[in-house]
């Protein structure tokens, strides 16, 4: 599937480049990767996301070309969906928008069934997608500048939780090896990634004190309240790494993190340890993910929500007994 996608991008003068809302440093980084990878090939590259940026991302070369404004319609050769398969992952508008462009061309490495898209590269046994990105470039003999490589070095230290998850393989390691000597500087992305944000630590700190731990200690759940964010000076996009120091707890097999976005629907982050897939309880409820990681946007109030996830998670314990 990377033949035809290199094939569809060589044919491309003017390509449009979409991921996922609330966009992680995948999303961010396989999306300016890409757009410096084909810039040095002299095409004209637009990188949507619908936001919002986390601040640790904001350093990332060419993140000023980043725009929430949609492109034209005829403004592009081919659109290209990445971190994501489903159109209207990358937000209300960007979904019906890609729904009307006659070539898009997906890759991905989330689980699901993908029906859209002209040519898609979707494989879950990828970390992450600028893995797939950076695998792409190396099988087409794209040159790698070093402003690529540190786009894409974030994107597979992020989704693979700095090599310390599950998804951390002999592969994804030798991408990032080869992400290192092409220029990524790996200390001064770390500082910029993993600086110590004091309101985060706060958020931590209310996410610890509202932590209720059932299920023999193998089920950890916890919620975050627009006003709690308040309370810290934070936003949404302050909560992407505290998802998982919850599925850390010792004894904890799965976790749920359950918080309030600004229109009032409840935003579910959902971590397994690895024996239960809650890929599956995300897609069933009509969002998506890993075996390890998956979420869902649901509307209701939080109380109902927690209920309903905690039924969930608890039936998957259940069935691994
Ligand atoms: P998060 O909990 O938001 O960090 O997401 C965990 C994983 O699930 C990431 O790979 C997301 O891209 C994916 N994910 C989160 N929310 C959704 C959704 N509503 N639909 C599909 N995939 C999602
Ligand atoms: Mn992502
Ligand atoms: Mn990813």
């Amino acid at each position: 599937m990377s033949n035809q996608i290199a094939a569809m991008l060589a044919q491309a003068s003017r390509v449009s480049v979409f991921s996922h809302v609330l966009p992680d440093g995948d999303a961010l980084g396989s999306s300016l990767g890409l757009m410096h990878l084909l810039g040095a090939q002299g095409k004209q590259v637009r990188v949507f996301s619908a936001g919002p940026i986390p601040e640790e991302y904001l350093f990332l070369p060419g993140m000023d070309r980043v725009s929430d404004v949609l492109p034209g319609a005829g403004e592009q050769d081919l659109a290209v969906m990445l971190d994501c398969h489903q159109p209207e992952r990358t937000g209300p508008v960007g979904g019906a928008f890609l729904a009307k462009l006659p070539q898009v061309a997906i890759i991905d490495h989330h689980q699901g069934e993908v029906d859209f898209g002209q040519a898609a590269w979707v494989d879950p046994s990828f970390a992450a997608t600028s893995e797939m990105v950076t695998l792409l470039a190396q099988a087409e003999g794209w040159p790698l500048t070093p402003q690529a490589a540190t786009c894409l070095f974030v994107g597979v230290q992020t989704d693979t939780g700095s090599f310390r998850y599950a998804n951390t393989t002999p592969r994804v390691l030798r991408v990032a090896a080869d992400l290192a000597e092409a220029g990524a500087d790996v200390w001064a992305i770390s500082q910029e990634v993993y600086a110590t944000r004091p309101k985060r630590l706060r958020l931590l700190g209310r996410i610890m004190d509202n932590l209720e731990l059932s299920d023999q200690g193998r089920l950890a759940l916890s919620q975050i309240t627009l006003a709690d964010l308040e309370k810290v000076g934070a936003g949404p996009a302050d909560l992407e790494q505290a998802v998982e120091t919850l599925r850390l707890i010792p004894g904890v097999e799965v976790s749920a993190l359950l918080r309030q976005n600004p229109k009032g629907a409840i935003k579910v982050s959902m971590r397994s340890r690895g024996k239960v897939d809650v890929s599956q309880v995300a897609i069933a409820l009509g969002g998506g993910g890993h075996k390890s990681a998956a979420g869902v946007t649901l509307e209701g109030n939080l109380e109902g929500v927690r209920r309903d996830i905690a039924t969930r998670l608890r039936q998957g314990l259940e069935a691994l007994a």
